[in-house]
């Protein structure tokens, strides 16, 4: 034979991101952490998705899911659920909370991208939350998650606008004036538009439902699911049937 294998496809991940989500990955369940904001937001999440989607006894698949916040609480609503991330310290703390917990999840270091080659429209949610804006190729992990979910599936996809006010707010203000998050965790220009995300959403086969805000009021600390987008948003999406 003179066949020569391919050389493995490039990955979509950036290894500062992940060094950066492993290197605190210990934190994660301390609710007092520099993860804070995803266990104060994971009730308004969870909640949209399980009223779009309905989350008892389906199969959902969690991408870039980190510590298993989200996905610790999608299985204690009955669904059986996937979550893959490439931080490998992040997803050795989902697995060790398990026992603690006694959910059952099913932890896997895998890109969504291999993922979906192998395991192609077999989830009836994927939800994707805070991840896009640290991968080089977001594009691409949204056609991947678009493989994923089986026709009249729901995709779910959170995460921050780009525009002078996200900037203000989501970088400035919860980075370096509130101190929610680490400085350096969000980049500006990684920062997605809801037309940016759609447009992929779209070109992936995937039809964009309802676009949801998330506000954060830094006086009563307080974060509310609602119209405005221009921060953080989480995007509804649907592979037609
Ligand atoms: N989705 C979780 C965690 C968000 S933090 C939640 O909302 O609660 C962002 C996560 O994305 C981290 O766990 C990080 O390791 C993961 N991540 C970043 N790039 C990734 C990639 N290319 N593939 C898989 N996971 C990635």
């Amino acid at each position: 034979m003179t066949d020569i294998a391919p050389p493995p496809a490039a990955v979509n991940a950036d290894p500062a991101e992940l060094a950066k989500f492993s290197a605190l990955a210990h934190r994660w369940w301390d609710p007092h952490s520099e993860f804070k904001p995803l266990h104060d937001i994971n009730p308004l999440r969870l909640d949209l998705i399980d009223r779009t989607a309905g989350l008892a006894g389906k199969r959902v698949l969690d991408v870039g899911c980190g510590g298993g916040i989200l996905a610790e609480s999608m299985a204690a609503r009955g669904a059986r659920v996937v979550g893959i991330d490439m931080a490998e310290r992040a997803l050795k703390v989902a697995k060790l909370h398990l026992l603690e917990s006694g959910r059952d999840v099913d932890y896997r270091a895998v890109t969504v991208e291999t993922l979906a080659e192998a395991e192609p429209a077999s989830f009836d949610v994927v939800a994707c939350m805070e991840m896009l804006e640290h991968v080089p190729d977001p594009a691409s992990t949204v056609a991947a998650c678009a493989r994923l979910v089986r026709p009249g599936g729901h995709v779910f996809f959170s995460t921050i606008n780009r525009n002078p006010k996200s900037f203000l707010f989501a970088i400035v203000g919860a980075e370096y004036v509130l101190n929610l998050l680490p400085r350096g965790t969000h980049e500006y220009a990684k920062l997605i538009k809801p037309s940016e995300l759609a447009g992929w959403a779209r070109a992936a086969g995937l039809q964009v439902d309802t676009l949801t805000g998330m506000t954060y009021n830094p006086l009563t600390r307080i974060y509310r699911l609602g119209n405005d987008t221009s921060v953080n948003y989480i995007a509804s999406a649907r592979r037609p049937a």
